[in-house]
């Protein structure tokens, strides 16, 4: 009995300081009830949970999705999306590793180990799907434009022709634009936030990306920028893992879907992204 009350005691205080580490009431900070033994063994979900850490691929510069705060730690719904996955492994914050990916190094980082999984505003489609596959969406954005706000000659892409157009190497609506609209003069770079200084100098017209990643720069800069015409393609966001892991992916399906069911998805869209942007309805899980 007193061998019990002993080990009690001792229980309880190591969960007080495991509280006082996380220093906040975040529920989705902690890990989630989860042993590394309900995973099959072998598989990544059961690897990830005995380490008890994961590294996860994310934007940086991205307000709304994924921004580093002055802490060091990325914010955004990108990161609640990883943190949701990361607790059904069992992992909370303290478990993961946020490592910036770009938009021309996410494949690479997936197919050379780098990262586990990738949440970074990833479009879905066939061309990534040759070199990495995909859960999700667990979001639908497209691609817009982004002008000064004093602008009145750009409205739409059909605009951009001889416009010199800032967007990022490795991105979708780099090849959207290469192949739909040639005539406008693309200048790339690997972060979109490089495009902002050049479009407030008037180096550049334009900045072309995903709708939502622009109104993310748009509620950063009030009064600077503004968004013109409407989204003109279609940028499915998933959860890149490397290619042929077809467990970890239908793993990430299940804990999406369940996201959307049990409202932990609203959750962390409300106090992220949505604390500016409508909130859309849940996407549809496309299990290919
Ligand atoms: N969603 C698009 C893509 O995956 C644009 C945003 C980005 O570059 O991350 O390429």
């Amino acid at each position: 009995m007193r061998m019990r009350y002993t080990a009690f005691t001792a229980l309880m205080a190591s969960a007080a300081l495991v509280l006082a580490a996380c220093g906040g009431d975040d529920a989705d900070e902690e890990a989630g009830d989860v042993e590394a033994s309900e995973f099959e063994e072998g598989t990544t979900m059961a690897q990830l949970a005995e380490a008890g850490e994961i590294t996860i691929g994310t934007k940086f510069d991205q307000p709304l999705f994924g921004l580093q705060a002055p802490s060091g730690e990325p914010v955004g719904f990108d990161i609640e999306i990883a943190k949701i996955i990361a607790s059904e492994l069992g992992i909370g914050s303290d478990g993961i590793e946020w490592r910036e990916t770009t938009s021309a190094n996410r494949e690479e980082f997936l197919k050379g180990g780098q990262v586990d999984m990738v949440v970074a505003t990833y479009t879905i489609n066939d061309e990534r799907k040759q070199e990495v596959d995909f859960a999700g969406p667990y979001y639908n954005a497209g691609q817009s434009i982004l002008v000064l706000e004093d602008n009145d000659e750009i409205g739409g892409p059909e605009d951009l022709a001889g416009k010199d157009v800032c967007t990022v190497e490795g991105s979708t609506p780099a090849q959207n634009m290469r192949d739909n609209y040639p005539e406008a003069n693309l200048d790339l770079t690997d972060t979109y936030s490089n495009c902002l200084e050049p479009l407030r100098q008037g180096q550049v017209d334009a900045l072309t990306t995903d709708n939502v990643i622009l109104s993310g720069f748009i509620d950063q800069n009030p009064d600077e920028f503004k968004l013109v015409g409407e989204p003109f393609t279609e940028e499915p966001y998933g959860v890149g893992v490397p290619k042929g892991d077809d467990e970890f992916r239908s793993f990430i399906n299940d804990v999406l879907e369940e996201s959307f069911d049990d409202g932990r998805w609203l959750e962390a869209w409300e106090k992220t992204a949505g604390e500016v942007l409508e909130t859309p309805d849940t996407p549809e899980v496309d299990r290919y």
